[in-house]
């Protein structure tokens, strides 16, 4: 009987130390060394209408098919 404890707790706490290891083991590695973030992925680079400078696609200011880099130059216009 004394075995049958000793080998339960000794069970549960290898219950416990498994689901505690298997997250720890999963949640801190890198997906992957190539692609860190979705982010990082080469953007479209469009050139301002207005002064010729390029911005990533995401924060161009768009009036039209024409990329601007701010709403000041979007209201500029084309130089
Ligand atoms: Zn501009």
């Amino acid at each position: 009987m004394k075995y049958l404890v000793l080998l339960v707790v000794l069970a549960v706490a290898i219950g416990i130390w498994r689901s505690r290891r298997v997250p720890d083991d999963a949640a801190p590695r890198p997906s992957s060394p190539s692609s860190p973030s979705p982010r990082a992925l080469p953007q479209d680079m469009l050139a301002c209408a207005h002064c010729g400078v390029h911005i990533p696609q995401a924060e161009a200011v768009m009036r039209g098919d024409q990329a601007y880099c701010c709403t000041e130059h979007r209201q500029l216009g084309p130089a």
